[in-house]
């Protein structure tokens, strides 16, 4: 007979439902009896109130973090012929939406201590580019797991190349790059409000955050259906973009109790570094760089991954891969080009990384039942 164990979440939305009390129920009735479910007062509020935390000058909401990348790309112009440079170590929508506006997304690798961008890797992407005779347009790099990329040596390239810079900051909202808050990094900075991103809602949300005017108002225009001066005027193509107010509500309390949740991961990510690092690779940090902790993630030997999360689910405790296969190696994306000779590092990690359950409200004493068991199959 075994005993039964106690289950433990993967992320504890429930313990921060509990903290916000009836803060985030009244919001949200709130917005059901004023009505305006679509562009009310709270998406304006809560617009604000984001740029005000990240020092952005404009924030833009919309329905997700996918279209917020593609504003970006669709305000930007780009067209077939254009080469975008980025990761194959990421979630799908980063090349997805390289793909919608028909330019090419040419897959870099990352480094295997950070899971960031690799500088090398993107010098031969540009290499790549031009021997298929594309233009390079843009970078998009990735916050991976909540910690910003290396962005001094990201925005050289960039600027020798004159190519846009556009950070796809879905999981690091919050975190901070040598001074820096993510939101300020880049053209155009874009979000994720998706329940298991560090600042959720309540379905799906997102945000573009840009200090350039034009670009603000080619994405305001964009994001509902290509407006011009009134909405029954099209000035160009668009889409239907918008944030929904209810969840702007959500996300404004929410924030509230963000500056602390940041803390708490933080505390929670040096408690797994202090007990693990010397059974598994830890993640690396940048200098002067704070993460928000989006996923811990481990790396392991490939051939022992299977038989750890086997032996951790048995023990009631959930783990995550993200991610099981580079984009470079999905169907969709096969035939896209990589940098150099291929994408070593990405083909890699994919084999060897492990997540452990991360979030705001994980109690040091479930947390140090995760460490006992993740130190007992590693050892
Ligand atoms: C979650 C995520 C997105 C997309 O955000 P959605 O809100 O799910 O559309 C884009 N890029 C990365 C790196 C993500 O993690």
């Amino acid at each position: 007979m075994t005993t039964p164990v106690e289950n433990i979440p993967f992320i504890d939305l429930a313990a921060q439902r509990r903290r916000l009390g009836a803060a985030v129920d009244r919001a949200i009735l709130k917005v059901v009896d004023h009505g305006a479910y679509i562009m009310g007062p709270e998406v304006a509020g809560l617009e604000a109130a984001l740029s005000k935390f990240c020092g952005a000058k404009h924030t833009i909401s919309c329905a997700n973090g996918t279209d917020a990348l593609a504003l970006v790309l669709m305000a930007k112009g780009l067209k077939p012929g254009d080469a975008v440079i980025c990761p194959s170590f990421t979630f799908a929508a980063t090349a997805e939406i390289v793909a919608w506006v028909g330019a090419t997304p040419i897959f870099a690798d990352v480094f295997d201590d950070t899971f960031n961008l690799d500088p090398t890797s993107v010098e031969a992407a540009l290499v790549t580019a031009r021997e298929l005779g594309l233009k390079p347009a843009a970078l998009i790099s990735v916050d991976l797991f909540g910690q910003p990329a290396d962005y001094d040596v990201i925005e050289r390239i960039c600027a020798r190349e004159n190519m846009f810079l556009l950070s796809d900051s879905a999981q690091s909202f919050g975190a901070i790059y040598r001074g820096r808050k993510v939101g300020t990094i880049g053209v155009a900075t874009a979000t994720s409000f998706f329940p298991a991103k560090p600042l959720g809602c309540y379905g799906d949300g997102g945000a573009v955050f840009t200090d350039d005017d034009e670009l603000a108002e080619i994405m305001k225009s964009i994001r509902v259906h290509g407006q011009g001066a009134d909405k029954y005027e099209n000035v160009r193509i668009g889409m239907n973009g918008r944030l929904d107010t209810i969840q702007a509500a959500v996300l404004i309390e929410k924030l509230k109790l963000f500056p602390d949740e940041i803390e708490a991961r933080e505390r929670a990510a040096r408690r797994y570094d202090a007990a693990l690092a010397d059974v598994a690779i830890v993640p690396a940090r940048t200098p002067d760089t704070r993460s928000v902790w989006a996923q811990y993630t481990l790396r392991v030997d490939a051939e022992r991954r299977d038989p750890f999360r086997d032996q951790l689910a048995k023990a009631g405790i959930p783990t995550a891969i993200y991610y099981p296969k580079p984009l470079h190696l999905q169907g969709a994306y096969a035939h896209y080009p990589v940098a150099g000779n291929g994408l070593p590092v990405s083909e890699r990690i994919a084999a060897e990384v492990v997540s452990l359950p991360m979030h705001p409200y994980l109690e040091e004493s479930v947390q140090d039942r995760i460490i006992a068991e993740v130190r007992r199959a590693l050892s």
